[in-house]
């Protein structure tokens, strides 16, 4: 008892603490901005500010949080922007709070794992603390004990698994082309990491249910599938900064943090205007390709996979509701299948929306959104021959603003029930 009251105490003073450290956006106000072409004496302008972008990337806009403090001097700018929201902090509790599912249901756990249940749906009811993540992916795996591994990429800055799940079908492991998943690799896309854990849930279910469709694909490929590419970033929104987007690894001559990992792997680097060179932006693409603990991992990961070839890469993230074909990091450069894509993107597009009305807008991602060099599609389809290689930005959609990372719990299930009709289209189609 004693020492049960002693963790209750510590425990309480741990939240205490981890909840004094913890970013307020209390009266950020978030506008929306106008570049005119303008993008770089703009960002000089609003430098010392304290503020926050809160887009993805940039296009001829992109939507920044300023805190109350310096909302007076960010309107004496004069730029051309609009304001989005009057308390960012309002929007932010409409995600609902972060609850454990396995500790309300640590009693049945042990149970259910030695009768191979699958984690129930309710699962996919509120978002889930990072623990619960690699807890959930057990139960999985023990689920699908015949036809699943868990296995470990490497560890990010911060020593933490990238870890993910890889399911096979008839014949063993390995012997089939690979579709290949990411997701978080932005810390702050909180639905990227539940929308995969409910293909994974689907995949798993369909072929323990001898579903012919889920069944057919698994005679056809492997799935391999990280759902954390940046843990360290992920754990960060969770205790600190619910907006961290890059990973958590410092840089020498700098106090600024983290590098974008979606800009930092090994294909158009150094390729001017889809990063920064400035570890201080959103967009930071490091000092050398692939300089990030994580995609190094990845990386490596990734070339082991090139002999059984990979049919389809997607790369999960938010926000905007895209399907982004390649490339990035050149408006006019296509891939040779570019016409098989579209069509494929088209039907999954429609696929989607057949499901409760969601608009996925889709095209190559550079003319369709904005361009980025160093990215994870990019690779695999410019360096690794993927014959599929496609960023996903799920809900909500472009117009959302400032809440644009918080989608409310009440939207996980769909999202990822919209996605599963998609990818049974895509899976089926390519
Ligand atoms: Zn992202």
């Amino acid at each position: 008892m004693r020492v049960q009251s002693a963790i209750t105490a510590l425990a309480v003073l741990v939240t205490t603490v981890a909840a004094e450290d913890r970013v307020s956006y209390d009266g950020y106000k978030v506008f929306r901005i106008d570049t005119h072409d303008n993008s770089e004496e703009i960002h000089r302008l609003i430098d010392g500010l304290h503020a926050v972008e809160v887009s993805c990337g940039e296009s001829d806009h992109f939507e920044l949080a300023v805190a109350p403090e310096d909302v007076e001097a960010f309107q004496a700018l004069g730029l051309d922007a609009s304001l989005l929201s009057e308390d960012l902090s309002v929007d932010l509790e409409l995600e609902g709070p972060v609850e454990s599912f396995y500790e309300s249901e640590e009693s049945n756990y042990t149970i259910e794992v030695r009768q191979q249940a699958l984690p129930a749906l309710s699962w996919f009811s509120s978002y889930r603390p990072y623990a619960d993540h690699a807890t959930f992916f057990s139960q999985m795996q023990a689920a699908f004990p015949q036809n699943s591994r868990i296995f470990n990429v490497g560890n990010s800055h911060q020593g933490r698994s990238i870890y993910g799940i890889h399911l096979w079908g008839p014949n063993g492991q390995g012997n089939r082309p690979a579709i290949y998943f990411h997701g978080t690799v932005h810390a702050r896309e909180w639905i990227s990491a539940p929308v995969v854990e409910y293909l994974t849930w689907q995949l798993i279910n369909g072929y323990r249910n001898n579903d012919a469709l889920v069944r057919s694909f698994f005679n056809k490929y492997d799935f391999y599938i990280v759902p954390f590419v940046n843990p360290d970033g992920f754990v960060h929104t969770q205790s600190s900064d619910r907006l961290w987007r890059k990973n958590r690894q410092p840089r020498s001559g700098t106090s600024c943090v983290g590098t974008d990992g979606n800009r930092n792997w090994n294909f158009q680097w150094s390729t001017p205007g889809g990063a920064s060179t400035s570890p201080c932006s959103e967009t930071y693409r490091g000092q050398a390709a692939g300089d990030t603990p994580e995609i190094r991992a990845l990386t490596t990961f990734t070339n082991s996979l090139r002999t059984r070839g990979i049919k389809l890469f997607i790369d999960w993230h938010s926000y905007g509701q895209y399907i982004l074909l390649p490339y990035g990091y050149n408006c006019q450069a296509r891939a040779p299948n570019h016409n098989a894509q579209m069509s494929v993107a088209a039907g999954y597009s429609s696929a989607i929306r057949a499901v409760s009305g969601t608009r996925f807008t889709y095209g190559p991602s550079c003319s369709t959104l904005y361009a980025t060099t160093g990215s994870s599609p990019d690779y695999m389809g410019g360096a690794m021959g993927a014959e599929y290689a496609w960023t996903v930005e799920l809900r909500p959609g472009p117009g959302s603003g400032s809440s644009g990372f918080v989608l409310p719990a009440g939207q996980i299930a769909a999202s990822g029930a919209e996605q599963w009709e998609g990818i049974k289209y895509v899976l089926n189609t390519i």
